[in-house]
C-alpha cells in the first residue's frame, strides 16, 4: 500500500507568509525535504511577480531544482498562456491549473464568471497538453464556499468532466475554505472515482476548522491515494485571518505509518525540515508530531493533568 504526498510548503505554504524567502533559503528547504524522501514538490506559481512577491523567483528555483533533483516530480501553478511558456522554459513538464466551482468565489477571486474561467482553463489545458505538458486541474472550494455554503455534487462532477475532457490527467478536489466534513469527503471522492475511474484523483485539504487529518483519512477510506500536504502545516486560510491551512506533512506521515501505509517519507528528516523553516520564520509551526517526539520520556509528569 502506498500513498503519494505532494509537498506544498514552497507553494501554498509560503504564499501565506509576508516574510519573503530568498532563492538560497528555498533551495535549502528543498534539500531537506528531498533528504526526507519528498518526491513530489509544488514550487510556486507563474503569476505576475508584482502581485505575489513570494513567488517572484519561481522560474530560477524551478530550473535549479529540476537540474539538482531529476527524480523529483516538480510542479507549479499557471494561470495563463504566458505562465505556461515561462514554466516550460524553466523545464517543467507538469503544471497545475486552478478553477473555481462556486460562482461567487469566481466573481470575487477571478473577477469573472465560473463559466468564463472554465472556458479559459480548458483552452489553456488543451494547449499545454498538446505541447507535452501534463496538467493537474484543481477545483477550488469543491467542498464548500464561504459565500455560497455547500457546493452541489453535480456541479463538481460537471467541472471534473470538462477538465478531464480538456486533457487534465489528474483532478485535485481542494477544500480551500476548510469547510469539508469527513462524510462529505467520502461521498464526493467516491462519486468522482465512480464517474471518472480513468482520472487520477487527489485531495488538497485545509485544517481551518480542525478536520484536516480526519478528512484525509476519510479520503483514503474512499480510495484516494494522493494528497497535498505542507511541512509544519505551513500556509493559512485565504478566507480567515490567522486560521490554519494545509495539513502538516509530518502529521499525515505519522497517521499513515500507524496504518501501515507507505508514504516514502522519513519522519525524522521531515522534522529537520520543519526545524529549519521554523528557524527562518522565528516561530513554531502548527504540525504536532515533531513537537511530541521532542517531549520528555514516558513516565515524566510535567504538571498536574487530567
Ligand atoms: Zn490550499
Amino acid at each position: 500500500m502506498r500513498v503519494v504526498l505532494q509537498e506544498e510548503a514552497l507553494g501554498d505554504g509560503l504564499q501565506g507568509e509576508s516574510r519573503l524567502f530568498g532563492l538560497a533559503e528555498k533551495l535549502e528547504i528543498v534539500r531537506l525535504l528531498a533528504l526526507a524522501g519528498v518526491r513530489r514538490l509544488q514550487l510556486g506559481s507563474f503569476v505576475n511577480p508584482r502581485s505575489v512577491p513570494q513567488v517572484a523567483n519561481t522560474d530560477v528555483l524551478v530550473s535549479l531544482v529540476r537540474q539538482q533533483y531529476p527524480d523529483i516530480l516538480c510542479t507549479a501553478q499557471v494561470h495563463n498562456e504566458r505562465g505556461v511558456e515561462r514554466a516550460v522554459r524553466s523545464g517543467l513538464e507538469h503544471l497545475s491549473v486552478i478553477v473555481p466551482v462556486s460562482e461567487s468565489d469566481s466573481r470575487k477571486h477571478d473577477g469573472r464568471s465560473a463559466a468564463e474561467v472554465m472556458t479559459a482553463a480548458t483552452r489553456l489545458i488543451a494547449t499545454a497538453t498538446a505541447g507535452g505538458v501534463r496538467i493537474r486541474a484543481g477545483l477550488r472550494c469543491a467542498f464548500g464556499c464561504v459565500y455560497e455554503g455547500e457546493i452541489a455534487e453535480a456541479a463538481v462532477l460537471d467541472a471534473v468532466g470538462q477538465l478531464a475532457a480538456a486533457g487534465a490527467g489528474e483532478i485535485s478536489l481542494a477544500d480551500t475554505a476548510g469547510m469539508a466534513h469527513p462524510e462529505q469527503v467520502k461521498r464526493l471522492a467516491a462519486a468522482v472515482r465512480a464517474a471518472y475511474p480513468e482520472i487520477g484523483l487527489s485531495l488538497h485539504l485545509h485544517d481551518t476548522r480542525g478536520l484536516g487529518l480526519v478528512n484525509l483519512y476519510a479520503g483514503y477510506a474512499a480510495g484516494v491515494r494522493a494528497f497535498d500536504v505542507a511541512a509544519g502545516g505551513l500556509g493559512d486560510c485565504p478566507f480567515i485571518e490567522g486560521a490554519p491551512g494545509n495539513v502538516a506533512t509530518e502529521d499525515a506521515v505519522h497517521l499513515f505509518k500507524g496504518m501501515g501505509v507507505d508514504t516514502g517519507l522519513d519522519l525524522a528528516g521531515l522534522c529537520r525540515a520543519v526545524d529549519a523553516i521554523e528557524a527562518l520564520l522565528e516561530r513554531p509551526l502548527r504540525g504536532r508530531i515533531c513537537r511530541a517526539r521532542e517531549e520528555s520520556p514516558p513516565g515524566t509528569v510535567r504538571r498536574e493533568a487530567e
